[in-house]
């Protein structure tokens, strides 16, 4: 309870970002708070621990942010999903749709086998449909999904929901 009220005052609402009648959920000033930020990074290095995860999954870009440090505090390897052409090496490449169009996201194939139990971390979870492409691409890989964390869950969009078959029983676990 004291680490969400931490949490929670540390982040802003910014109205009509990045369009009119959104209310978006701004990181920054957590961020830049020390002591907020190691709770928010120890928290997560937690939830890997307990899900007994072997690798990091960071989602671009605010997924590297906090993936990183999550990773070094719990001795984890840290591995970006990147948006599509960015990643060098050979890929693996997931579409998935839009409100308007559609992204593909991207990780490089050979970091990832059937040795790994893989935590995916980001800041935002909204409709879900990033989280369910990146479950997506780790199975894809041939690894163990181990959980999704995330700092905050915009309920009301019931990303939850449209990623309870793909977790298919892994946990989900909003700050
Ligand atoms: P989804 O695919 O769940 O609709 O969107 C999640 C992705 O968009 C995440 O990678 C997240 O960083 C970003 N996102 C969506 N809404 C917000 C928001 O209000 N605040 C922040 N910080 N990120 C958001």
């Amino acid at each position: 309870a004291d680490l969400s009220a931490l949490l929670l005052s540390r982040i802003r609402d910014v109205a009509d970002y990045p369009e009119p009648g959104v209310m978006f959920k701004d990181i920054t000033p957590l961020l830049a708070d020390p002591k907020a930020f190691d709770a928010l990074t120890e928290a997560l290095a937690d939830v890997a621990r307990r899900a007994d995860a072997t690798k990091i999954v960071g989602l671009e870009a605010r997924g590297f942010i906090l993936g990183a440090p999550v990773a070094v505090r719990a001795g984890l390897g840290f591995i970006p999903v990147r948006k599509a052409g960015k990643l060098p090496g050979a890929t693996l490449r997931q579409s998935y749709d839009l409100e308007y169009g559609s992204a593909e996201i991207e990780v490089h194939a050979e970091d990832l086998g059937a040795e790994d139990r893989v935590l995916v971390v980001d800041d935002v979870l909204a409709t879900g449909g990033t989280a369910e492409a990146s479950v997506q691409l780790i199975r894809r890989a041939g690894a163990e999904v181990a959980g999704l964390a995330v700092l905050m869950e915009l309920g009301f969009l019931d990303g939850r929901a449209r990623l309870e078959p793909a977790l298919a029983g892994a946990p989900l676990e909003a700050l």
